[in-house]
């Protein structure tokens, strides 16, 4: 379906900066931003639009 895996997989190796929600590359520490240090994984909706497993139906 994705026209890009490669790029595809790269979105999910990003690390998100919880206060200016820059991307910075996976294993990341802090924001090359702003210097934060609360990065989070950007992971995938789950349960959200695409989800496999559970309800489909709205
Ligand atoms: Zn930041």
């Amino acid at each position: 379906m994705a026209k890009f895996p490669e790029a595809e997989a790269h979105i999910l190796n990003v690390m998100v900066c919880q206060k200016c929600k820059a991307r910075n590359p996976k294993g990341a520490t802090r924001c090359r931003k702003c210097g934060y240090t609360h990065l989070r994984m950007k992971k995938k909706g789950k349960g959200g639009k695409g989800g496999g497993a559970g309800t489909a139906a709205k």
